[in-house]
């Protein structure tokens, strides 16, 4: 099938990489002339594990080609993906110029049938705005040409997003047009051969169901954190809690991690849309906001340890910190939980040795280049000289570590965990303080 993607990011780029691999004829389009030229050159801007590989091999046997020319796309794909952004505007709500701008240039450059697929996570009522919004262009260039629009949104996760796509649990298009769904049934048939994994519904539902499912995902992570910070005041320890509520099926061991926040491009902004969503039809959405404001809090929570472990003093320390991605295997930082105790250290004098295997030049990119901020090229450098650690993001290659080695560096000897990495017990007998989420020796 001739695909076209609209927006080169971590959804447009893994969706066009997977779709051309399987066989699929797709053009990427963006507006980021930058990234097309690199792109071209089977450069990958961001990192995302087996993404180059899979690029790479499919540029070079010419199933996939990338344009900034938006006509050469609009002109090539019987199915127009938008993969575009959709960050927070400042109630809240999702900010959609993105994806109303890629419409109205499809509705520009059309000559003939075309069915919009939005991948991009969108509030519901969009399709009918996009629908709108193609349809004011075609009457301004007179012009009476057919198309369709339907939803399909995205359940992939960064750090594993090609087994997201290519294995997902489901594939939702909200579609009622018999055409439409023939059409992308043909698009996933090669993700779809051993269990029929398409589930059609209106176009409202596929709509509203990204949203449930990133806000029941946050729910279940703000419930935890809620739990740890119980469990640590009350003495108990949050990881035989975790083991204990995981074992019932009906829970289930999936997202029930305690840890500093979530963070990243897609629950702290889908939550809130979502709540914003309630808000403006006039429902009530006390969980979603909840939910909101437990995390925000558990984003200071690690602040709040180190302050208190350094006796209220942060002016002139040194702080180390192992992680800024907002997860492993990613290099994005949107919104994650380094950011805000970053921030907050300098505001308070602080400067920070941190180390991360890939976020490093999107830290530059954000921060630039500053005497407060010194950006480690290995894990055990960051700690020299630092007065303590503090650990962000739960890297494969943090797990396993020399205590005595880091009680030996360090000048005091702490470690805030935001991740629950270590047996207490174990960091304790090289005579570390340790201070993680939930466990304990509440600070
Ligand atoms: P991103 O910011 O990484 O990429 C968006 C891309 O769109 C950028 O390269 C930008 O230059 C391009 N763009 C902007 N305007 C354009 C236009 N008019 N024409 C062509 N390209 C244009 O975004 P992302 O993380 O890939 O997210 C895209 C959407 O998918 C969002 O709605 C997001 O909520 C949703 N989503 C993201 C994830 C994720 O893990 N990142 C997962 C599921 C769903």
């Amino acid at each position: 099938m001739k695909i076209t993607i609209h927006g080169s990011g971590y959804v447009g780029l893994v969706t066009g990489a997977c779709l051309a691999d399987v066989g699929h004829d797709v053009v990427c389009v963006d507006v980021d002339q930058v990234k097309i030229a690199r792109l071209k050159r089977g450069e990958v801007p961001i990192h995302e594990p087996g993404l180059e590989d899979l690029i790479r091999y499919n540029l070079g046997n010419e199933r996939l080609r990338f344009t900034d020319d938006p006509q050469e796309g609009i002109e090539h794909g019987m199915l127009q993906f938008i993969a575009v952004g959709t960050p927070p505007d400042e109630d809240g709500s999702a900010d959609l110029t993105h994806v109303l701008n890629v419409a109205r240039t499809i509705g520009q450059h059309m000559t003939d049938y075309r069915v919009i697929v939005n991948k991009s996570t969108v509030p519901v009522g969009t399709a009918d705005r996009v629908n709108q919004a193609i349809s004011e262009v075609l009457e301004d260039r007179e012009e009476t040409l057919e198309f369709d629009v339907c939803s399909n949104p995205e359940f992939l996760k960064e750090g594993a997003a090609i087994e997201d796509f290519s294995r997902g649990a489901r594939i939702v298009v909200g579609s009622e047009s018999e055409h439409v769904q023939r059409l992308m049934r043909e698009c996933y048939a090669p993700y779809s051969r051993q269990k029929d994994k398409l589930i059609f519904m209106d176009v409202r539902s596929a709509e509203l169901t990204k949203y449930a499912a990133n806000a029941m995902l946050a729910t279940k992570i703000s419930f935890i954190n809620e739990i740890a910070n119980l469990a640590e005041s009350l003495g108990a320890d949050i990881e035989h809690v975790r083991h204990g509520i995981g074992s019932d099926p009906r829970i289930g061991y999936h997202f029930i991690y305690p840890g500093c926040g979530y963070g990243g491009s897609c629950f702290p902004k889908d939550v809130k849309a979502l709540a914003r969503t309630a808000d403006d039809a006039g429902t009530s959405a006390t969980l979603l906001h909840a939910v909101e404001e437990v995390n925000e809090a558990q984003k200071s929570r690690l602040f709040d340890k180190l302050k208190r472990a350094m006796h209220g003093n942060l002016k002139g320390r040194t702080i180390a910190i192992w992680g800024l991605a907002f997860k492993p295997n990613t290099d994005d930082m949107r919104e994650a939980p380094s950011r805000s105790l970053m921030e907050r250290l300098w505001a308070e004098g602080a400067r920070v040795q941190a180390y991360d295997p890939e976020a490093t030049a999107e830290c530059h990119r954000i921060y630039g280049e500053r005497p407060d901020l010194f950006l480690s090229r290995q894990r055990d450098a960051a700690l020299e000289g630092a007065d303590a650690l503090v650990i962000c993001t739960e890297w494969k290659a943090f797990r396993s570590v020399d205590f005595d080695y880091i009680a030996r560096t360090l000048n005091h000897p702490v470690i805030i965990d935001g991740r629950n990495l270590y047996s207490p017990e174990d960091v304790k007998r090289a005579g570390l303080d340790y201070y993680a989420i939930g466990r304990g020796d509440s600070l």
